[in-house]
């Protein structure tokens, strides 16, 4: 059996002196969606941005594919193979779409690659071809996350982590959203880490999932029992 493409042990990150997260074990398989789930401030944020180097963990490890990476830079994370969408897209507003997905696609200096890869990424969202020529900040919130995660996708990434997509967005856009991240494990071969507070329309996405409470991890495993209400209040 192969191991976690992606793990964490016993990882500690915060700001200053405080823990916002504290000796977390974290696994994401090949090909799996894990989904974490918790309330504002339950630490979801500052585990993704320790694990992609945004912010240094302050004990614990961080594994990529069986390789220590603790602490190293975004930008190497990004290159060899791990991308990250931060919440509130991280587009540039004031270039079109398909700048922005050039930019996304900075690491890969072959050109003809990043074309076939723009290629792929409008067959998944057919709106970012049709306004290829549109300046990005007139996107809506729904335009705007596709946007983002396309120019994640630039780089192929085998590891996509995504902070809570569905944030600011209509109920059937998160809907459309979710069903766009299902569909990228099966057209981009990636695992993918799905950070949300909107446990209807993100759990049915979840191979397995995680619940942070206060920095500490709740509930980790199959996504059914939180299907269950009473299960989700008790927790939560
Ligand atoms: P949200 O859903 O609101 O993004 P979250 O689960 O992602 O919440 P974090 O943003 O990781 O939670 O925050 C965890 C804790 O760390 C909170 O107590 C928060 O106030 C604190 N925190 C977050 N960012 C900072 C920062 N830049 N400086 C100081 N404390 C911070």
């Amino acid at each position: 059996m192969t191991g976690p493409i992606l793990e964490t042990r016993g990882l500690s990150a915060g700001y200053g002196k405080k823990k916002a997260v504290q000796g977390i074990d974290l696994r994401l398989a090949h090909g799996e969606t894990l989904l974490v789930l918790g309330h504002n401030g339950a630490g979801k944020t500052t585990l993704m941005r320790a694990i992609f180097g945004l912010l240094k963990p302050m004990s614990g490890e961080v594994f990529y594919d069986g390789h220590a990476i603790t602490g190293r830079i975004p930008a190497r994370n990004v290159a060899e193979g791990i991308a990250f969408v931060p919440q509130g897209h991280g587009i540039f507003p004031s270039l079109t779409v398909r700048d922005n997905l050039e930019l996304g696609g900075f690491v890969d200096a072959d050109t003809a690659k990043k074309k076939k890869r723009i290629e792929e990424i409008y067959g998944m969202f057919p709106i970012l071809r049709d306004r290829a020529g549109q300046i990005a900040g007139t996107f809506s919130g729904g335009q705007k996350q596709m946007l983002a995660i396309g120019m994640a996708l630039m780089h192929g990434p085998r590891v996509l982590i995504l902070d809570e997509p569905s944030i600011g967005l209509a109920p059937n856009l998160v809907g459309r959203v979710m069903e766009s991240i299902a569909e990228i494990k099966a057209r981009f071969d990636a695992s993918v880490i799905v950070v949300e507070q909107n446990i209807k329309y993100s759990l049915p996405i979840a191979d397995r999932v995680m619940v942070l409470k206060t920095g500490g991890v709740i509930y980790e495993g199959d996504p059914a029992p939180l299907n269950d209400h009473a299960r989700l209040v008790e927790l939560f």
